[in-house]
């Protein structure tokens, strides 16, 4: 058990958390984010992706609901600007079909706000996002090993109870990988794991617009991811430019409304750059997403607003003690507990 689960487990008793949080105040918006709700545990799919069980979600709403003022997204300039205020927002990446299915719903029970990024091209045309197909790939492959030598040095053996951190591995080289390699290292999995004719079909992975329009029209905020969510960082300027005013231009097409937020795929420091940020701006974008802890703050730059992973191994006591101190548990950088956030 990690340092902060057992810290977490001493601060379990509500008395004493709030006592804690009183006399250690923290100032600014917790930006909470989350990409699938529900069961995952047996997916052939990634599951680290997977923040929480329908249960734990519904639990976390309700702390929320007590606990926290929660706001939504646009209210967070303004919380911004007022010195002392607390609040907590929710956030949703990528377009799953769960966030309608399970998330949604159990918002609209409690009545929260929350925002969902959506990568559009995903929505447009469904197909595997290559975080998903890698782990797929690796799971459903009947060969022995894989050799990648140009992006991960020795043979990477399958071998049972093996799979989990060579899938870690390869989204690792993937997410390092410029410009097409990263599409070069896909091809030559697929080529070596030979499961062609296995391919899962994708349907019912991801929203559609209908249900897109449907959360938009009930509170809810409807936000960029790019197109086909690649680090952008990695990509030429007319490539970045093309995901994110792409982006933007199915959002303003499906509902109507211009895209004011956006969420940086992967969401790591080194996954968005200056020559995104130009391409922000451009677009009319107000306040973008990063994705590697810490509270939001006044002095958050614009184009840099962090935000915190929650995952579904996380226990309710470290939920509950990220949300009344998150000063402590939601530190920049090092993310939360264990290191057990997907960074997606
Ligand atoms: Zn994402």
């Amino acid at each position: 058990m990690g340092k902060k689960t057992k810290t977490a487990r001493l601060l379990a008793a509500p008395g004493l958390r709030r006592v804690l949080s009183t006399a250690l105040p923290w100032e600014g918006v917790l930006i909470l984010n989350y990409h699938r709700v529900g069961d995952g545990s047996r997916s052939i799919h990634d599951r680290d992706l997977w923040s929480a069980s329908s249960e734990a979600f519904d639990a976390q709403l309700a702390f929320l609901k007590t606990h926290s003022d929660v706001i939504g997204l646009d209210d967070i300039e303004s919380a911004l600007s007022r010195r002392g205020s607390r609040h907590v927002a929710i956030t949703f990446d990528d377009g799953y079909l769960d966030n309608y299915e399970l998330a949604y719903p159990l918002l609209r029970k409690h009545r929260l706000p929350a925002a969902f990024f959506i990568a559009t091209g995903f929505i447009d045309e469904p197909c595997l996002p290559w975080w998903d197909e890698i782990a797929m790939l690796v799971r459903t492959t009947t060969v022995g090993q894989l050799d990648l030598p140009e992006w991960i040095p020795g043979p990477l053996l399958l071998r049972p109870g093996e799979r989990a951190g060579v899938i870690r591995a390869l989204l690792s080289a993937y997410k390092a990988a410029p410009g097409e390699e990263a599409a070069r290292l896909l091809d030559s999995l697929r080529e070596q794991a030979r499961c062609g004719s296995n391919v899962a079909p994708v349907a019912k992975h991801w929203m559609d617009w209908k249900m897109i329009r449907d959360m938009a029209a009930n509170g809810m905020t409807i936000g960029g991811h790019t197109v086909h969510h690649p680090v952008l960082s990695r990509r030429s300027l007319a490539q970045q430019r093309a995901e994110i005013s792409g982006c933007a231009a199915r959002l303003r097409a499906e509902l109507g409304q211009t895209m004011d937020y956006f969420a940086y795929p992967v969401g790591s420091p080194d996954a968005f750059d200056e020559r995104t940020r130009q391409c922000l701006q451009d677009a009319g974008v107000r306040l973008a997403f990063s994705y590697y802890g810490g509270i939001a703050t006044r002095n958050s730059p614009r184009y840099d607003i962090p935000r915190v992973a929650v995952a579904a191994r996380m226990e309710n006591h470290l939920f509950r003690a990220m949300a009344a101190l998150p000063q402590f548990f939601c530190r920049r950088s090092d993310g939360l507990a264990e290191s057990v956030e997907p960074s997606l």
